[in-house]
C-alpha cells in the first residue's frame, strides 16, 4: 500500500479529511448496519437535538504504524466502554462495543494510506462521536441519532522537543459535583473555551481546575488528567468523581506499577501538597504526557523542581515505555494492542 504524499513531520493537530469515514444511524429504536462513506458533510434539520441542546458526546483515540510495519490501535475497547457511559448520561442510545471495534477496524483499514509512517512522530487520530439528529424543540432527547467516526493524520505533539508549560489555577470550574465532568461530552468543552482563551491571553498554556465543591483539591485541565511524582518516586494522580477517566492516565498508572515496579497512588490531591511534587505532567491521547514546569496560583508561583527545560526523568521513563508499547518496541500487556488487518 502506498502512503499518501504528505509532509508527515510537519503536520499539525488539525483536520485533514481522509478518503473514508464510518456512519451508522439510529432510527425507530435500532442502529442500522452502518458502513463507510466518502461524504464528509452532514445534512440535518435546523432543529436537530445536537444543535439545540448539545446532545452529543465523543471519543478520541489513535492508530499507529509499529516499528515492524503493522497498523495498530491502542485499547479501543476502553473508548467503546467510555462512549457507552457518556451516551447513557446524555440519553443517547448506546453504540454496541463490538460494533464500535469493528467500525474502528474498518475505518483505519480503509484509510491505511493515511496512517503516518513509523518514526515520523505523526499518528492517525480517530474521532468517534454521536449526536441527536432529529428535530427537538421542547427539551427532551431526540428520537434519532447518528454515530460517526472519521480520522485525520496529526503531527507530533511536540515539535523540536518536549518543553514544559506554565499553567494557572483557574477561577472557573469545569464540572459541577454530580455533574458531567466524568463523561466525554461536547458541552464540557463549550464552557471551557472562554477559560482557555483567557489563560492563553494571560500567557498560560493550560488551566488547572480545582474541585468545584471545596476548591482545595486538584482535578484536571480542560482535556487532560494530572500526573505527579513525589520525592521518593511515587506516581500520584488525582481521584474525583468529576474527573474524566483518561485512558492514558489509567494505562500510565498500570505501566508504572506493573512494568516499572513503581509505587502508584490514585487518590485525592490537595492543591497545598503540589509544591512537594518533583515532577508534574498532563496526560491524554494527544501527547501521552506533557510536562508542567510552573503552576501559577493567583500570583503565587509553584516551580516544579524538574524545571522549564525538559521533562523530568520519571515522567520521561513512563512516557517512553507507553509510547514503546504503542509503537510495538515494548511488549504490551495482554489485550492492549489491536492489530488492523489491511487488505
Ligand atoms: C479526553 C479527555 C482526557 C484524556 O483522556 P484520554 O483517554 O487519555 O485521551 C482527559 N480529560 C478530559 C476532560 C478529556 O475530555
Amino acid at each position: 500500500m502506498d502512503k499518501k504524499n504528505i509532509d508527515w513531520e510537519n503536520l499539525t493537530f488539525a483536520y485533514t479529511p481522509t478518503d473514508k469515514r464510518y456512519v451508522a444511524n439510529f432510527k425507530n429504536g435500532a442502529w442500522d448496519e452502518g458502513g463507510l462513506t466518502d461524504e464528509p458533510n452532514i445534512v440535518m434539520s435546523e432543529c436537530a437535538g445536537v444543535l439545540q441542546y448539545a446532545q452529543t458526546c465523543f471519543e478520541g483515540l489513535k492508530a499507529y504504524e509499529t516499528a515492524d510495519g503493522r497498523i495498530v490501535t491502542f485499547r479501543p475497547d476502553l473508548n467503546a466502554d467510555r462512549l457507552i457511559d457518556s451516551a447513557k448520561r446524555l440519553v443517547i442510545p448506546e453504540f454496541p462495543k463490538e460494533k464500535f471495534l469493528d467500525a474502528v477496524d474498518q475505518l483505519v483499514a480503509a484509510n491505511a494510506a493515511w496512517v503516518p509512517p513509523y518514526g515520523t512522530g505523526a499518528t492517525l487520530y480517530i474521532r468517534p462521536f454521536m449526536f441527536g439528529i432529529s428535530p427537538v424543540i421542547g427539551v427532551k432527547p431526540a428520537d434519532e441519532y447518528q454515530f460517526r467516526m472519521f480520522c485525520t493524520p496529526v503531527g507530533p505533539y511536540f515539535k523540536g522537543g518536549v518543553k514544559p508549560i506554565v499553567i494557572r489555577v483557574s477561577d472557573y470550574d469545569r464540572a459541577a459535583p454530580h455533574g458531567t465532568g466524568d463523561i466525554k461530552a461536547g458541552l464540557n468543552y463549550a464552557m471551557s473555551l472562554h477559560v482557555i482563551q483567557e489563560a492563553h491571553d494571560q500567557g498560560f498554556g493550560e488551566n488547572m481546575y480545582l474541585d468545584p465543591k471545596t476548591r482545595t483539591k486538584v482535578e484536571e485541565t480542560g482535556g487532560a488528567n494530572f500526573i505527579f511524582v513525589t520525592k521518593d518516586g511515587t506516581i500520584v494522580s488525582p481521584k474525583s468523581d468529576s474527573i474524566l477517566p483518561s485512558i492514558t492516565r489509567r494505562s500510565l498508572l498500570y505501566v508504572a506499577e506493573h512494568i516499572l515496579g513503581m509505587k502508584v497512588e490514585h487518590r485525592e490531591v490537595l492543591l497545598s501538597e503540589v509544591p512537594e511534587f518533583v515532577e508534574a505532567g498532563l496526560c491524554g491521547t494527544a501527547a501521552v504526557i506533557s510536562p508542567i514546569g510552573q503552576i501559577n496560583d493567583h500570583g503565587k508561583v509553584i516551580n516544579i523542581p524538574s524545571g522549564m527545560d525538559e521533562m523530568g526523568p520519571v515522567l520521561t521513563k513512563l512516557r517512553e515505555t507507553l509510547t514503546g508499547i504503542q509503537m510495538g518496541t515494548v511488549e504490551a500487556p495482554e489485550g492492549w494492542i489491536r492489530e488492523i488487518k489491511v487488505k
